[in-house]
């Protein structure tokens, strides 16, 4: 247990930590309430932004709170489990009024239809919001959120981690957070806002908390590593929806590189994906296997996140590999690690590098990669002899997206599961306030965005941000409103 120090390094009214969509809300919404407001953010100032700032700024803007309700309750489904009634009513009514709150931001609203689970009841009231026409993605929305933050002047310690929570009579007071190996004595006189994001980038709790993703990496910040969860759990929280993920992806990543990318598939079909076993386990698409529900697979009627095998090797050919670029674009890696990396247009620099292996035949092909070769040819002629009939008989491939894996030489590359974002964290109510054990709430301790997210099963697209929003007022608000410590 921290002890709280004699004398204070920095102190202000509501300390926010973590500088992405939900730490960007909660901190604008307590300093228009009145309150002085600190923002800690562990990244350098170069890499600020977490996951909000590489997401594709998509937000989901439901346009009927009644049809949100009902679609909200049937994306958990059974993992309904305890989310309140009051909490499901207070997401929808917010994620409604973010529409109106960012207008007041200066959001130039580009509204569309994106539709996750247009089966399910309610779901005709998701309605995606960009920031301006151009491209998804393009940080148009994170940059609506940072200018907002600057406008106000709100102070922003960039390379400042929080460590540990502080409390005094069991009411939070403050927290100690390193910058340059130091430690920093922050007093919250109001209260603390966790928005320090998820543990995409923490191996042991991906281990520890998610079934059969032993190795799985982020697409977004490598800086989310679980360290709300870490200080949640030292004080007494509760946690909830620690095994949800948007994810896992089929992704490729660098050795050196901690975050992973995006597959790029380009429309050519002498390709396939198989596990260390050599067979080829669903059919093949960029993301996931037979869906693109952010992971989650229809299986028997239910809804599961994907199974991916580790390792997996895509298998394919020179009239594949010449196609075009199997690596997207490499923003994630520039903005968040600094690493900037241009993906060759016929991925020869990738075979070069040996990110992509070559062999002469399959079998040569499965030596590489320590494949019995005789499995890893069987694989092949079974799919390529369903090919050639424009049929994938096994995983039911269209006929389009099939043709024979013929054309020497022949490449190995190793893939693997990647990650949008977790879910899980500390258990927050509809006050955004961090519930204990016994579901009471910690004093003054506060909580938005991903880092616990009230997402529990299948998720719709922009749902997260959208939710960054809601919370991260209402956890703002809130704080701001607390009596300040003497
Ligand atoms: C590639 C990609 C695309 C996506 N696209 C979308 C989309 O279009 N729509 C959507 O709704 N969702 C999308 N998501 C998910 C969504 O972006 C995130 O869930 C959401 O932005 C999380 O926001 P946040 O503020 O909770 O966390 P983050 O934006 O991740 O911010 C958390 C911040 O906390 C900092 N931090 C961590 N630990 C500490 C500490 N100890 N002290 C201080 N700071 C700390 C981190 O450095 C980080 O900057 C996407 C995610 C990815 C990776």
């Amino acid at each position: 247990m921290f002890e709280n120090p004699k004398s204070w390094d920095v102190e202000a009214d509501v300390v926010v930590v973590g500088y992405g969509f939900a730490g960007a809300t909660a901190a604008i919404t307590a300093h228009d309430a009145g309150a002085k407001v600190v923002l800690l953010e562990k990244a350098p100032e170069e890499f600020k932004g977490g996951n909000s700032r590489v997401s594709a700024n998509l937000v989901f803007w439901p346009n009927d709170i009644a049809k949100a309700k009902a679609y909200f309750r049937a994306l958990a489904g059974p993992y309904m489990d305890d989310i309140s009634d009051e909490m499901v009513d207070v997401w929808a009514e917010e994620m409604f009024a973010n529409r109106a709150w960012l207008e007041g931001l200066g959001l130039d609203p580009v509204e569309y239809d994106l539709v996750e689970f247009p089966e399910l009841p309610g779901s005709d009231c998701a309605k995606t919001l960009m920031h301006g026409q151009g491209n998804v993605g393009e940080e148009r929305m994170w940059k609506l959120l940072v200018a907002a933050v600057e406008a106000r002047g709100i102070e922003t310690l960039y390379g400042t981690g929080a460590q540990h929570l502080l409390r005094e009579d069991g009411v939070i007071t403050g927290l100690v957070a390193t910058r340059d190996g130091e430690e920093l004595m922050i007093r919250a006189r109001r209260g603390v806002a966790l928005t320090c994001g998820g543990f995409e980038a923490n191996p042991e709790m991906i281990r520890d908390y998610l079934y059969g993703l032993p190795d799985c990496f982020p697409l977004g910040t490598p800086y989310n590593t679980g360290d709300g969860i870490r200080m949640g759990t030292e004080i007494g929280a509760d946690l909830w929806h620690m095994n949800n993920v948007s994810g896992p992806l089929i992704s490729f990543k660098a050795p050196d590189v901690p975050t992973c990318l995006w597959l790029n598939l380009p429309h050519a079909n002498s390709m396939i994906i198989v596990g260390a076993d050599g067979q080829r386990f669903n059919k093949e698409a960029r993301f996931c296997v037979d869906s693109d529900r952010h992971g989650k697979v229809l299986r028997h009627g239910m809804w599961k996140q994907q199974d991916l095998p580790m390792p997996m090797y895509m298998i394919f050919d020179e009239s594949f590999r010449t196609a075009g670029s199997l690596g997207h674009t490499t923003d994630s890696w520039e903005h968040l690690t600094g690493t900037r990396y241009q993906w060759s247009e016929d991925n020869s620099a990738e075979v070069e590098k040996g990110w992509i292996l070559k062999a002469d035949s399959i079998a040569a092909l499965a030596g590489l990669i320590g494949q019995d070769p005789e499995v890893l040819e069987a694989t092949v002629a079974r799919f390529n002899a369903g090919a050639e009939q424009g049929e994938d008989p096994d995983w039911g491939r269209a006929a389009d997206r099939v043709a024979p894996i013929v054309n020497g030489p022949f490449y190995a590359m190793p893939l693997t599961p990647g990650f949008v974002n977790t879910q899980g964290g500390p258990r927050r109510d509809q006050a955004a306030r961090v519930l204990d054990t016994e579901k009471a709430p910690i004093p003054r301790l506060y909580s938005a965005g991903e880092l616990g997210s009230i997402y529990s099963f299948l998720y719709q697209g922009g749902g997260n941000i959208g939710e960054c929003f809601a919370f991260g007022r209402i956890a703002g608000r809130n704080a701001a409103a607390e009596t300040p410590l003497a």
